[in-house]
């Protein structure tokens, strides 16, 4: 029962113990696990009722509108889902367990059993057993587990899970993951991490890292008061006590999974919780970067949307910055498809710096250019030579990071409010993992510093719209000139 992460670790302790014990018998013992259980948050309704009307063609002796029970290779679903819908979970289980199983390294080995539930009424009174039914009368789902280990070596000898889901707001696809963690890893880790895993299981897609969460998520993560990191990694909340909990869970999980910052040390920290190692804990692994984590975080919740890339917003804490001298300019590029980035240029309150920014860029593959003071270029004469290169598709399509044609835009959740024009070049200023507020940067004019700090730039645009941004400037500082 992996809700119960005290109870499973008092257990790893007892093992531990008794090895010293049992060393010189050397005898194989088994021990049989408690029942370990994930439970997943009840989700709202979403009017979903059964049609009763399902005609599906797998049937078993269930009564006609009763669960039947559809097999793919990694999963037995009992449900009283129609047949095409049943068939279409199992379609999207199957993808996702390819993906989580690449990520976590290892393949899924036994089958997974699920009992995916639209309408209890249907299910005959003893065929679900009971945390499962009640989980499901609450609208949420469960994953049970029980098994056996190797009492001296701690290795998993067998798992088998069992999960209980409502079909709605991929609650059986998190509770999957759960399984896949216990049957293979024999643990799902603490619950800020099985958890966090277990929500990004449902939303993620194949060679891609932008947010594709659930509307709700954004529109909760981004209105209230953020969480601490500490709260969401020490909290003692258990798994199963609230949406919320579970969002700001994934949130910590996505960004720590995509961010180029983090995310080599992710994976080995996933690992090593799900193989017990006592040295795989969040402290041990990021407590060096923690203020660096904590302003990514902040800064995650205040700008994500539907379609967001940590990739391209990951801060710049490697380059060096500093003053200019009468001698040497700074210079740097900024691109458009990227969010904050370092200009090198450090300055304190009131300095006067001279600054010329050369290049265009444009919001969209097929859009207009622009100067990096936000004027709008004249749209190029049609060149005969390229016919349609100008036309603008209806759909709005870009590549994503890894070269994937195609990807069309997700719908924003919160509007996006900006006092600069699209396309300018604006600045912020960081200092002490604070940010001031940010400023246009005056074109081919003087810049006064309103505060101390390192200079970042970008080009001014919906922070869920940067990937399809094209071009680049130069920019170059000089001190000011007296004239
Ligand atoms: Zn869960």
């Amino acid at each position: 029962m992996n809700i119960n992460p005290s109870r499973f670790t008092n257990w790893s302790r007892t093992a531990t113990a008794r090895r010293f014990l049992t060393m010189l018998l050397v005898v194989l013992a088994v021990l049989a696990l408690p029942d370990f259980v994930s439970a997943q948050t009840s989700a709202k309704s979403n009017g979903n009722k059964s049609n009763g009307k399902e005609k599906g063609k797998k049937a078993d002796s269930a009564p006609s509108n009763g669960p039947r029970d559809y097999r793919s290779s990694n999963f037995l679903v009992h449900s009283d889902l129609p047949a095409d819908e049943a068939n279409e979970l199992l379609k999207r289980l199957e993808a996702m367990l390819v993906l989580i199983s690449k990520y976590w390294g290892k393949p899924n080995k036994q089958t997974i059993e699920m009992f995916v539930v639209r309408d209890l009424e249907v299910w005959p009174p003893n065929s679900l057993e009971r945390p499962g039914r009640d989980s499901i009368e609450q609208r949420a789902g469960i994953t049970i587990t029980s098994g056996s280990v190797n009492r001296q070596t701690g290795k998993l000898l067998a798992a088998k899970s069992r999960v209980y889901a409502i079909a709605d707001r991929g609650v059986p696809q998190h509770e999957a993951v759960h399984a896949y963690c216990h049957q293979n890893f024999g643990r799902a880790g603490p619950t800020w991490y099985s958890e966090g895993m277990a929500e990004m299981g449902h939303c993620w897609r194949e060679g891609e890292s932008r947010v594709h969460c659930l509307p709700h998520i954004v529109k909760y993560l981004r209105s209230v008061e953020p969480k601490s990191l500490r709260a969401i990694v020490n909290g003692r909340e258990q798994t199963g006590d609230s949406w919320q909990n579970y969002a700001w869970r994934w949130a910590l999980c996505h960004l720590l999974a995509n961010n180029p910052n983090y995310y080599d040390r992710f994976r080995p920290l996933g690992l090593g919780i799900l193989a017990d190692q006592p040295d795989a804990t969040f402290e041990r692994v990021y407590g060096s970067m923690s203020q660096e984590i904590a302003f990514e975080y902040l800064f995650f919740l205040q700008h994500f949307d539907l379609g967001y890339e940590v990739t391209l917003t990951a801060w710049d804490w490697k380059t060096k910055f500093r003053s200019v001298t009468a001698t040497l300019p700074v210079t740097c590029v900024v691109e458009a498809k990227h969010g904050w980035q370092a200009s090198r240029l450090q300055v304190k309150a009131g300095d006067e710096i001279e600054v010329t920014a050369e290049g265009t860029w444009s919001l969209s593959a097929d859009g207009p250019e622009f100067t990096p003071f936000g004027a709008e270029l004249p749209a190029p004469k049609p060149d005969p030579e390229k016919p349609g290169k100008s036309s603008k598709s209806a759909t709005p399509k870009r590549a994503s990071k890894n070269g994937t044609e195609g990807l069309e835009e997700l719908p924003s959740v919160m509007r996006y409010e900006s006092r600069f024009k699209p396309g300018q070049l604006v600045g912020v200023l960081f200092n002490d993992y604070e940010l001031s507020e940010p400023f246009p940067i005056p074109a081919d004019e003087v810049l006064v510093a309103p505060s101390e700090g390192q200079l970042f730039l970008r080009c001014e645009e919906a922070w869920n719209r940067l990937a399809d941004n094209q071009g680049k400037v130069n920019v170059k500082f000089k001190v000011k000139s007296d004239k």
